[in-house]
C-alpha cells in the first residue's frame, strides 16, 4: 500500500482546479492548508514529502454529514417499503435491542469507510454505545460530532441512568483529547425525552459548551401530540426547556410553520435536512427550505441512517433535496446546485464547529478530488451543476481529511477488512434478534 496512506506528513496536491482556477495546494504537516496557487507546485515539488497528481481533478471542501446514526449501516436494506410505526416498533427497535458495542463499531468502521469513499469528512452522529463509535472514528481518521441519543419515555430511572451515560460519555470524549472528535448531548425527541430531561440536556450542553443533536417536527403525528399532551408544538416545547441554541443541530423539521423557521433563526439554531429518509418514509411535507432561507435559518444536509435512506452518499443527497425542493414548492429555480453544494459542505462545518468551510489558506486540509475523466461526469459545461445532478459519490477518487489522506485514487486501507466484519456483525446481529 501506498506510504501515504499509512503515515502523516506534508503533501503537494497539484494540479486540480480550486474555484474554477488551476491551483496547487500544499498542506502542511499541521493538517492545514499553507499554500494554494499555481506557482506552488514548484515551489514546493522537493519540500513536500508526499506528492498527489490531481490531473485536473475539481479539489472542493470535504462534505459535512449533519445526521447520522452511523452503525445503522448494520441495517441496510434490513426493512424497507413499511409504514414509518411498525417499521420502528416492528423492525427496527427489536433488532437495536440485540446491539452490543462490538456490532456499533463495526457499524460505525463500515460508515466511515463509506463516507470516505463518497467524498464526506465530518459527520454529526447520534446513536448508542458511542464510545465504540468513537474509536471507529480515531481508527479510520475521518471527523465528527457524536452524541449519547438520550431517551428517558418520562420513566425516572430512565431520565437517571441517561444523565449518568451522558455525563461519562462527554467526559470520555474529552478525554481522548483527539481534535477530530467532539461530544454532543443528543435528546432524541419531545416524544421520547421528558420535560425535566430536555431542560437538563439544555443545561449541560451549555456548561460543557457542547453542541445539543436532536430531531425535530419529522411527522405530523409528532406535532399533533405534543398539541394535544403539552398544548404546545414541538418547537415551542424545545425552546421552553432551552433546547434552541446556536449550537443546535435540529434534524428533520418538514412540519415547522412559517413562525417557528423564524424562531430557529432568531435563537441561530441549525436544521439538517433530510430529503431521502424524508421520502423513503413517506412523512408527507417537504422541510419548507424557502421560510428558512428567507429567515437566514442556516440549513445544512444529512443522510440520517442507513435504515431510512439506505447510503450515506452526500453527493445524491444534495441532488435529492434540491428535487424535493423544486417538486414540493412547485419551482425549478429553488435551491440550486450551487447553494446546495453549500447545504452539504460550507454550512455543516459552521454548524458543527468544525472541518474546512472552503479550500483557503489557513482552513483544515479537508480535501476531495472529484475526477473529470468519468462518463457520468463528461461533458463539462457547469463542473457545479454536473457535480450535484449528474454524479454520485463514486466520482470522489481522493479524500483527505485534517491532512491525512484517507482514500487515494479510490483505495482506502483496511476496506476489506472492514466490509467483512460488518457482515459478521450484521448477520449475527439479526440470527440474535430472531431467536
Ligand atoms: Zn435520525
Amino acid at each position: 500500500m501506498d506510504e501515504i496512506l499509512k503515515k502523516r506528513g506534508s503533501i503537494l496536491v497539484k494540479d486540480v482546479i480550486v474555484n474554477k482556477k488551476r491551483s496547487n495546494v500544499f498542506i502542511g504537516e499541521n493538517g492545514k492548508i499553507e499554500e494554494l496557487g499555481e506557482d506552488v507546485g514548484t515551489k514546493f515539488q522537493n519540500k513536500a514529502e508526499f506528492v498527489i497528481e490531481g490531473k485536473s481533478a475539481y479539489a472542493l471542501p470535504g462534505f459535512v454529514n449533519t445526521h447520522t446514526h452511523a452503525a445503522m449501516t448494520l441495517l441496510r436494506g434490513y426493512a424497507d417499503d413499511m409504514q414509518l410505526q411498525p417499521w420502528l416498533s416492528d423492525k427496527i427497535w427489536p433488532l437495536e435491542a440485540h446491539l452490543t458495542a462490538e456490532d456499533v463499531y463495526s457499524g460505525t468502521r463500515l460508515a466511515c469507510i463509506e463516507m470516505i469513499a463518497s467524498g464526506t469528512t465530518t459527520f454529526n452522529d447520534m446513536y448508542f454505545f458511542m464510545d465504540a463509535a468513537a474509536r471507529a472514528v480515531d481508527e479510520t481518521g475521518i471527523r465528527a460530532t457524536l452524541a449519547h441519543g438520550f431517551i428517558d419515555l418520562s420513566i425516572k430511572e430512565k431520565l437517571e441512568s441517561e444523565i449518568v451515560a451522558t455525563e461519562n460519555f462527554v467526559r470520555s470524549i474529552k478525554s481522548r483529547n483527539n481534535p477530530r472528535i467532539k461530544a454532543a448531548v443528543g435528546p432524541h425527541a419531545i416524544y421520547t425525552v421528558s420535560e425535566v430531561g430536555l431542560r437538563w440536556c439544555s443545561e449541560f450542553a451549555k456548561n460543557e459548551e457542547i453542541c445539543i443533536h436532536i430531531h425535530l417536527s419529522e411527522t405530523e403525528g409528532e406535532v399533533n401530540d405534543s398539541v394535544k399532551a403539552k398544548g404546545k408544538r414541538p418547537p415551542e416545547v424545545l425552546n421552553d426547556c432551552g433546547i434552541l441554541t446556536d449550537k443546535t443541530i435540529a434534524a428533520h423539521c418538514c412540519w415547522l410553520n412559517i413562525e417557528e423557521c423564524s424562531l430557529l433563526a432568531k435563537k441561530g439554531t441549525h436544521v439538517a435536512h433530510n430529503p431521502v429518509s424524508n421520502m423513503k418514509l413517506a412523512v408527507n411535507k417537504a422541510m419548507p427550505y424557502q421560510w428558512l432561507k428567507n429567515a437566514k435559518t442556516n440549513v445544512t444536509l444529512g443522510t440520517d441512517g442507513c435504515a431510512s435512506n439506505n447510503n450515506l452518499d452526500m453527493i445524491e443527497e444534495m441532488k435529492f433535496a434540491a428535487l424535493l425542493q423544486k417538486f414540493a414548492s412547485n419551482d425549478p429555480t429553488i435551491l440550486p446546485a450551487d447553494e446546495v453544494l453549500k447545504m452539504g459542505s460550507a454550512a455543516g462545518a459552521s454548524a458543527l464547529g468544525m472541518g474546512a468551510t472552503s479550500i483557503a489558506v489557513g482552513q483544515p486540509a479537508d480535501i476531495i478530488l472529484i475526477d473529470p475523466e468519468v462518463p457520468m461526469n463528461t461533458p463539462i459545461h457547469n463542473p457545479v451543476s454536473n457535480l450535484v445532478y449528474s454524479c454520485n459519490g463514486s466520482v470522489v477518487r481522493t479524500t483527505i481529511c485534517d491532512g491525512r489522506v484517507l482514500m487515494l485514487d479510490r483505495i482506502i486501507p483496511n476496506e476489506q477488512e472492514i466490509r467483512d466484519e460488518a457482515k459478521i456483525s450484521a448477520k449475527s446481529l439479526v440470527e440474535r434478534t430472531l431467536i
